[in-house]
Formats: C-alpha cells, sequence, structure tokens
C-alpha cells in the first residue's frame, strides 16, 4: 500500500518523465551565469510573470530573503503578516541577516492586511524610527487566493506612500489556477515575486525570484553571500521547467480533491472542519485524541503532520491520487466511529 503522505506539498518526489529531463540537461557553471538550463529557467519565468529578470535559488526562504535584502537596506523596515511565511517560518533571515526591521500585521480572515491597519504601521520620517520601505503579501495565504481587487488596492497604496511591494508567491501558481487568471496578472502588482517550483509544482529543489534587472543584480550578490551561488544548476532547472510545462494545470486536480475530502470529513462526528482553500484543508479534531488518530491513520500508511495543535492541515499534490484521497476519508471515518 502506497503513502499518502499529506503533511505538505513539499513531499512530492520527481516523476520519471522530469528525472529525464534532469539527466538530459545541458549544464554550465551557473555562478559565471553560463548554465544555459538554468538561464533558460530564469528567462522562461522572467517573460511568463513580466519581469526584466530572473534569478534561481536554492529556496524560498532564500528567495524572499534575498528580495528583503535588495529592497531595504540596514535599519529599513517591512510590512508583512502577523502569519506570514517571511515574517513567522523562516527564522528571523530578514532581521538576523539583513538588518531589516519586520512590522508584523494583523491579517484579516482571507489573508488580506488591511489597508487602515498597514498606514497606521508606517512610521514618519524621523530619526527616532525605523524607515518603513517594503510591503510584503503572501499568495495564496494558507490556501487563500486573495482577491485581485485588493492586491490592485494594495498596488495603489504601496505606490501612493513610497513602498515597494513583494510577493512570497510560493503557490501564486495555485492562486491563478483558483482564481481563474494568469500568474501574470497577479504578479503585475508587485515589484518582485518569489515563486516556489518545489512545492505544488513537483520539483525537488528550486525557486525562482522575478524583478527588475537591477533588483537581480543585487539579489545574485546576495545569493553568493548567503553561499547559495551553485554551479550545474541545470539538472535542477530542468525539473523545474519540466514543472512549468506538465504541473501547472495539474492543479486544478488538487484543489478538486482537497475539496472532496472537506465534503467527505464535514460528515465524520467528532471532526470539525473549519474550511478548505485550494489544496489544504484545515479540521480541529479533540487534542485528547489526536495521538490515537495519528497511530490508526500511520497504520493505513497515512502520513499527517500534528505539529500545530489542534487544528490539522491537509495538503494534497501531485503524490496523492483519488484513491489515496479515498482512504484518507475511509479511515478518518473507521476511527471517529469507533466513539
Ligand atoms: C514553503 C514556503 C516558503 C519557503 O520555501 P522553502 O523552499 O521551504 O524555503 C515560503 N513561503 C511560503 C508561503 C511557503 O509555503
Amino acid at each position: 500500500m502506497n503513502v499518502v503522505d499529506l503533511r505538505s506539498d513539499t513531499v512530492t518526489r520527481p516523476t520519471p518523465a522530469m528525472r529525464a529531463a534532469m539527466l538530459d540537461a545541458e549544464v554550465g557553471d551557473d555562478v559565471y551565469g553560463e548554465d544555459p538550463t538554468v538561464n533558460a529557467l530564469q528567462r522562461r519565468l522572467a517573460d511568463d510573470l513580466g519581469f526584466e529578470a530572473a534569478l534561481f535559488v536554492p529556496s524560498g526562504t532564500q528567495s524572499n530573503l534575498l528580495a528583503l535584502m535588495s529592497h531595504c537596506e540596514r535599519g529599513d523596515e517591512y510590512l508583512v503578516g502577523m502569519d506570514a511565511h517571511t515574517y513567522k517560518f523562516e527564522g528571523g533571515g530578514a532581521a538576523v541577516l539583513g538588518s531589516i526591521q519586520p512590522q508584523p500585521i494583523v491579517h484579516a480572515e482571507d489573508g488580506t492586511l488591511p489597508l487602515d491597519r498597514l498606514a497606521a504601521a508606517i512610521k514618519p520620517v524621523d530619526p527616532h524610527f525605523a524607515r518603513t520601505r517594503l510591503l510584503a503579501l503572501e499568495n495564496t495565504w494558507h490556501g487563500r487566493v486573495l482577491p485581485q481587487d485588493y492586491l490592485h488596492a494594495a498596488h495603489g497604496f504601496a505606490r501612493q506612500r513610497g513602498l515597494a511591494l513583494h510577493l512570497d508567491g510560493a503557490r501564486i501558481y495555485n492562486a491563478a489556477v483558483a482564481g481563474g487568471v494568469s500568474a501574470r496578472a497577479i504578479a503585475q502588482h508587485f515589484d518582485s515575486v518569489s515563486v516556489c517550483l518545489s512545492k505544488g509544482l513537483g520539483a525537488p529543489v528550486g525557486s525562482v525570484l522575478v524583478g527588475s534587472a537591477p533588483l537581480i543584480e543585487k539579489a545574485r550578490r546576495w545569493r553568493k553571500v548567503a553561499g547559495g551561488g551553485w554551479r550545474q544548476a541545470g539538472m535542477l532547472a530542468a525539473a523545474c521547467l519540466h514543472a512549468l510545462d506538465h504541473h501547472v494545470t495539474r492543479l486544478a486536480d488538487d484543489h478538486r480533491r482537497a475539496a472532496y475530502l472537506a465534503g467527505r470529513l464535514r460528515e465524520i462526528p467528532g471532526v470539525n472542519l473549519l474550511g478548505q482553500y485550494t489544496n489544504m484543508v484545515f479540521v480541529d479534531v479533540p487534542v485528547e485524541r489526536l495521538q490515537a488518530l495519528d497511530t490508526h491513520l500511520r497504520a493505513a500508511n497515512i502520513r499527517i503532520s500534528i505539529g500545530y495543535l489542534p487544528t490539522l492541515r491537509l495538503v494534497t499534490h501531485l503524490d496523492v491520487d483519488d484513491d489515496g484521497i479515498e482512504r484518507v476519508a475511509e479511515t478518518f471515518r473507521s476511527f471517529f466511529s469507533r466513539g
């Protein structure tokens, strides 16, 4: 029985076709800018998202960090969601490595950062204060697609207040597919966008930062400083190009499976369905039963993460099919039916 791993969409393994593309990749030394496959990936994403330039990096964390360090200087400040990945799940890198002060903002339920809260957080120009320079948003945020009219308003706000605007678009393609718009239509509101290829798109490694040519030049320097200058990275870039060619439209399957799973879990007494957004399902289960639930699921070769009590986040992806989802629904049902 194959494992159904719902902990994250990072757990996907490269498909046979993706591995074949990796084996065939033309490579060169990317620190010299000579890897043709890396260059093709960077050109492809810059063009797709409507930017001058792009930079291929090992992780989304590094991509966001390079963006923050390229937009801001020591003593600058960025406005960011209280539960944004960049603020909460990246080790405080902007502060630790960039001397950039985060100003966390409480999210609205839909993942937006209300403009009045942002306006109130901007510091006056005065030596007492850090210099507010950048607004960072995340789309999708905990699976939620930010409304296009909010992005439009946030763009106008940032322009008016002289802030740059960065998007942590780790799952921008999920947002695009679910929202029925192009990724470019989302990206157009931002000065830089970070995209993860190693989440639902199924590449083993890699993120890409897009922005203006001068911004990406700065990011390239910081990437080297951060130890992210890599050499024959074309084998990884080939996997990312394959993912862009073959794994974007199928994200709709992940969303459909998450919606189906949510519908099944909603019927089970003892499971409190909190919501389903794109490829994520959120449920509360009684804390005292979590350990036993985990054991029961493991016996059926199902992996979940019980790290963020009491809410479970179940994530669908490339390596979870209809049969797998059926097994998850059945196994939840059998656990809760024994009372
Ligand atoms: C995963 C993720 C990142 C970071 O990506 P890593 O490659 O794991 O460093 C950034 N932002 C969001 C929203 C993510 O989900």
